[in-house]
């Protein structure tokens, strides 16, 4: 049996990044820009993406709304859930969901052996677990899943609430890539299709010619999302279409480039 793809244009996922660090413009947040385009690739494209503080009323608040918003089918967190006081998405999740927190024994194991190789290693001073470590293991009751994150300590984890999911990430973008692209998007995020995009670029094109097009394809092609994004350095236009469709994502490709015809623009690609 072939099993079919769909590209489902109605649910979408929500992501929430969490740190002090990044509203106050420490730290760039890669891990949204990096999630956005592996969910957009994996069929499951995010409609929001919200940088919350370290403050635990903060985080739980905002998974709540996530998790009750009828258009949100996934819900992703990541950040906070290291072993210092300022990391306290694990309680906030806890929280948000209603549950206890629990010293969870595989996650406390793993550390206790990866502390120890880092002892004997040279890398840390003593191979005593302290507070920190046992906190990484303190997680929300009941996880659906637990992920391994074989490149660092804080366990990541799958909540199933009623039929939405939410991910809870740690915020190291090597180990949330690792963990994201070894064990979740296989096992999780299996199913669906991307979405089609095609690019048209125009070199020094002026974005404004493009409006009546633009407002054309909004009516004829409502199910083609039609942005447009000059480009300062290369001086290029893009005009980006994406749909589910590939016939129409072609269409209103056509319909564009016919358009830039009669004003003499021919794309660059
Ligand atoms: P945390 O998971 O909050 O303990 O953060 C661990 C490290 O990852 C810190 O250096 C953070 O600044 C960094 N980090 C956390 N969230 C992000 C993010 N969204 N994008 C890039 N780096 C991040
Ligand atoms: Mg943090």
């Amino acid at each position: 049996m072939t099993r079919r793809r769909c590209y489902n244009r109605s649910v979408a996922t929500s992501l929430i990044t969490i740190g002090d660090e990044l509203l106050a413009g420490f730290t760039l947040d890669t891990n949204s820009h990096w999630l956005a385009e592996r969910l957009r690739l994996a069929g499951r494209p995010l409609r929001r993406i919200t940088v919350v503080r370290d403050r635990l009323e903060d985080i739980s608040g905002q998974v709540r709304r996530d998790l009750s918003d009828p258009e949100t089918e996934d819900v992703f967190c990541c950040g906070g859930l290291g072993p210092t006081p300022d990391d306290r998405t694990l309680e906030a999740v806890a929280h948000a969901l209603g549950r206890e927190t629990v010293l969870w024994s595989p996650a406390m194991e793993r550390i206790e052996r990866r502390v120890r190789l880092l002892h004997e290693a040279g890398l840390v001073d003593t191979p005593e677990i302290s507070e920190g470590h046992r906190r990484m293991a303190r997680i929300p009751a009941h996880p659906d899943h637990v992920f391994h994150n074989r490149r660092g300590l804080a366990p990541g984890l799958m909540y199933q609430v009623g039929h939405r999911r939410l991910f809870v990430l740690p915020g190291v973008p090597a180990e949330l890539r690792g963990i994201f692209t070894e064990e979740l998007a296989p096992r999780f995020l299996g199913g669906r299709a991307a979405p089609v995009v095609r690019e048209l670029r125009f070199l020094q094109a002026m974005e404004s010619r493009f409006y009546p097009v633009m407002r054309q394809l909004e009516e004829s092609h409502p199910q083609v999302s039609v942005g447009s994004y000059p480009q300062s350095v290369s001086q290029e236009l893009v005009i980006r279409f994406s749909g589910e469709s590939e016939k129409q994502v072609l269409e209103a490709m056509a319909l564009v480039r016919r358009w830039a015809a009669t004003m003499g623009l021919e794309p660059v690609t």
